[in-house]
């Protein structure tokens, strides 16, 4: 959005001088829609003539909530986001412009517009030509989406409501953006998606994601590529065999496999397609390519309806038992629509025993973490220096990120965006890794 407005002409500003402002909105928890609504009226007060256009999840999840806050121009969902900068533009003080596309309706009392429709005829995949970010702050390592959109019903999930039905870029498209990445000097890309392992099928030819990758790596000079979040299920024999061919250099050897839960009756009800067996088979044929040098997370939910200590129990040990590097821990938050919300309605978990339950997670968390990482020491290892905050920089050190993912500071000022290789000698703050070049 913001490299086609800047292209049409804006330039960005402050918050409290922009004539526009764009929110993109999320909307996975209940948490997620009350930071957005603060932002909002933030932006109203900090600025109350902007225009405020709202995208993104909860403008497609609950356009008319968000466009009856002062100060909203338009809402504009997922479905339509492809004409967001459009219709922004639109906004922008003596503009002439008007969208290409009428409002699906709009507010009697303000006339705030709304876009948003499940038809998601008008959602979009990247267009823009992805860059290695150069400004402090900006990307060194960007993401690339290459899928959108999901067809699974997990009983949790508000997201293939928001997103609607999955969608595959092309792979010649995904070819053009990683060639282009790799001319305009970048040297880490990572592959995204709403659920990523379904890339290609719906394209004709439904080719696979693991294809797609061996034909990146075989056909373009990408120094390394790094794939975000996949489905257990997705984890095939031909994508982990990639591993084999392409890590540690060229493939970062970390591999995030969302887990939710570690008991068969709970994943059950969330409409998970995998049990905790399939689970540990998984981790088990990763393991068994990358060795331990692979950083293995995931996502954890606690405190789905019903779930009892038992069940709590499982999910820990199986946790406790597997070689984890990392893990997002996330508290069960209904969502309106979804049939988790009327679940929880029947069997909700005392927010009190989410609260212990998460407690002990976080504490095996930070064992795992300081475990694998402890094991990192001595080793040396593939990274590429990120932009490093000042207060670092200022300390003589420079902030990097192995192929593995773990976070080190190294001896010495290095700007951002080179590979190199590093030694892990100690643990710095937070089990981040001191470490010299080799
Ligand atoms: S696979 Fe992921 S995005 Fe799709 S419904 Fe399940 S949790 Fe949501």
């Amino acid at each position: 959005m913001a490299v086609r407005l800047q292209a049409s002409g804006l330039v960005e500003s402050l918050m409290s001088e922009a004539e526009v402002v764009v929110v993109n909105t999320c909307s996975v928890t209940a948490e997620a829609d009350r930071e957005a609504r603060a932002y909002i009226r933030r932006a109203h007060r900090l600025n109350p003539s902007a225009r405020i256009v709202v995208t993104g999840c909860y403008a497609q999840r609950a356009p008319e909530e968000l466009a009856v806050l002062e100060g909203v121009a338009a809402v504009v969902g997922n479905s339509h986001k492809a004409f967001a900068p459009e219709i922004a533009l639109s906004l922008a003080a003596n503009s002439t412009s008007e969208p290409s596309i009428v409002p699906l309706h709009s507010l009697v009392n303000s006339g705030t517009q709304i876009w948003a429709d499940d038809s998601f005829a008008h959602s979009f995949l990247e267009r823009a030509q992805v860059v290695p970010g150069v400004d402090p702050g900006s990307q060194t390592r960007p993401n690339l989406k290459i899928q959108e959109g999901c067809g699974n019903r997990c009983t949790f999930c508000v997201i293939p409501q928001t997103r609607g039905h999955s969608r595959s870029l092309s792979e010649e498209s995904v070819l053009k953006q990683v060639r282009g990445f790799v001319e305009t000097g970048g040297n880490e890309l990572v592959f995204s998606g709403i659920n990523l392992g379904r890339w290609g099928r719906d394209l004709e030819a439904k080719p696979t994601l693991a294809a797609l990758v061996r034909a990146i790596l075989a056909e373009t000079s990408l120094p390394r590529l790094r794939l975000s979040s996949i489905e257990p299920m997705d984890w095939d024999a031909e994508l982990i065999a990639l591993f084999r061919d392409f890590a540690p250099t060229r493939l970062a050897r970390h591999a995030h496999l969302p887990l939710q839960s570690g008991s068969d009756a709970v994943l059950r009800r969330m409409h998970r397609r995998y049990r905790p067996w399939h689970y540990v088979e998984k981790v088990a044929a990763l393991v068994a390519v990358c060795g331990d040098e692979l950083t293995l997370g995931a996502d954890v939910m606690i405190g789905f309806p019903g779930e009892t200590d038992a069940e709590f129990a499982e999910t820990y040990e199986m946790i406790r038992a597997l070689p984890f590097g990392y893990l997002h821990l996330f508290p069960f938050s209904p969502r309106p629509g979804t049939r988790a919300w009327d679940m929880h309605r029947q069997a909700p978990v005392p927010p009190k025993v989410v609260d212990e339950r998460m407690k002990a997670l976080r504490e095996l968390a930070r064992e795992k973490t300081r475990a694998h990482r402890r094991a990192m020491l001595g080793r040396t290892l593939d990274a590429i220096t990120l932009h490093t905050p000042t207060e670092l920089a200022a300390r003589n050190k420079t902030t990097a990120l192995t192929q593995n993912f773990l976070p080190v500071e190294i001896e010495g000022s290095i700007e951002a965006n080179r590979l190199v290789c590093v030694c892990a000698e100690e643990f710095a703050e937070d089990f981040a890794l001191r470490a010299v070049v080799k």
